[in-house]
């Protein structure tokens, strides 16, 4: 599955995805991650990507032309969705990252400012995805929240595809505590049926475990 992301700040990418599982899965091949700086579809000597808003107001918009022009540029490699990071999206979650890891890739535009003129959104983007409803300065870190949940799931990128079948939300009854060695640190031992050996209670334990995660903790959730 191919990445490709087109961000004003291209560098931040890099670190972010050359440690763990993801990096291991480019490494491998799994995936790969191509950015793109969007100063490169600038025609001007200031390479400028923002102006003001039309219609007055405080702060700078992006502009549509270099967003156009890096998708386009893109588009031959990789026929995936267009996916534009904006607060106001269709929230993330496991479900629709499921789906998305099922694209043969996915093209990823982070906006930056006061947002992205909305003619991408309208004549160039195929979905609006955010992570929370909460601002960040930028659609960087939204990206590599979205990228990384999607990444892991494509077929591979995961060394034992059992520890994504037990991952929390991938199934209703997943997402026990988990402890390791040492079995007492400081005072605080790991419960004893973790240690017994026997199959049967671990998992029953478990699997009541993480119903009383998922349960009440939901519940809370919904009242707020
Ligand atoms: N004034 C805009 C916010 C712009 S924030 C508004 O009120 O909607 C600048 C950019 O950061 C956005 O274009 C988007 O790409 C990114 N961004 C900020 N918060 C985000 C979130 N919760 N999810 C996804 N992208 C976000």
């Amino acid at each position: 599955m191919r990445f490709d992301v087109v961000t004003i700040f291209p560098a931040m990418f890099g670190p972010v995805f050359a440690a763990g599982v993801v990096g291991r899965a480019i490494e491998r091949g799994v995936i790969s991650l191509h950015t793109h700086d969007l100063r490169d579809y600038t025609h001007d000597r200031h390479r400028q990507v923002d102006d003001m808003p039309f219609g007055g107001g405080p702060g700078m918009v992006l502009k549509p032309e270099p967003v156009f022009e890096a998708v386009e540029s893109i588009r031959p490699q990789n026929s995936g969705p267009v996916v534009l990071m904006e607060p106001w999206g269709e929230r993330l979650d496991q479900r629709l990252a499921e789906e998305l890891a099922a694209e043969p890739g996915l093209i990823v535009v982070c906006g930056r400012y006061e947002g992205i003129d909305d003619r991408v959104r309208t004549a160039l983007a195929s979905r609006e995805i955010s992570i929370g409803d909460y601002v960040l300065s930028g659609g960087e870190i939204p990206a590599m929240v979205f990228i990384d949940a999607v990444a892991r799931l494509v077929p591979g990128a995961v060394g034992d595809p059992g520890s994504l079948a037990q991952d929390s939300f991938s199934t209703s009854a997943a997402g026990w505590p988990q402890f390791t060695r040492p079995a007492e640190y400081r005072g605080l031992g790991v419960p004893d049926v973790l240690l017994s050996g026997d199959h049967a209670r671990i998992e029953k334990w478990r699997r009541e475990q993480a119903a009383q995660r998922h349960g009440p903790r939901t519940k809370e959730l919904k009242k707020t």
